[in-house]
């Protein structure tokens, strides 16, 4: 298993935008009350039908499997590392451990219902974003940044192009 970029969409569904968010990345997601910071969104929100199987996006190791909300309805989470490329899908029924290895294209669990928790309005989805972990920024301050990435555009293949000699 060698650390890579490219990525495979978890599921085949198309970007998320209903009445209450859009789920693009870097789509605004409010202004932080204490420090007035404006929020981003951090992945992309893809569209499923709750129930379909969602996809390990890249060959790792599953280092979380978590919860989402603390109150009221909760939802699942999953998180492949691949070296220090870190993949977070969430609104999940997880079908895998901590410590196991994936494949990409296995399945890692199954699509949630978020209309359990916000009704209607809510088109169910996953959201997925994508972390790299140990970044060195210019002028940062921490050794151990972390910055995230818009995932779709991992999920396309460059291919370089030819060198003669
Ligand atoms: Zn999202």
């Amino acid at each position: 298993m060698s650390a890579r970029l490219f990525a495979f969409r978890p599921v085949d569904g198309a970007l998320r935008s209903d009445a209450l968010g859009d789920g693009a990345f870097f789509a605004p997601r409010g202004t932080l009350l204490v420090s007035r910071r404006k929020k981003f969104h951090r992945g992309v929100d893809l569209l499923v039908t709750p129930g379909e199987h969602v996809r390990a996006p890249a060959d790792g190791v599953v280092v979380r499997r978590g919860t989402v909300y603390v109150t009221g309805v909760s939802f699942g989470l999953v998180e492949v590392a691949c070296g220090s490329v870190i993949h977070r899908v969430l609104y999940i029924d997880p079908t895998v451990a901590a410590g196991d290895t994936v494949r990409t294209g296995s399945t890692i669990g199954l699509a949630q219902d978020l209309r359990l928790r916000y009704g209607p309005r809510i088109k169910p989805h996953i959201h997925w974003e994508t972390m790299l972990t140990g970044v060195l920024l210019d002028k940062g301050k921490k050794n151990h940044h972390k910055v995230w990435v818009n995932p779709l555009t991992l999920t396309h293949a460059v291919v370089p192009p030819l060198v003669s000699g």
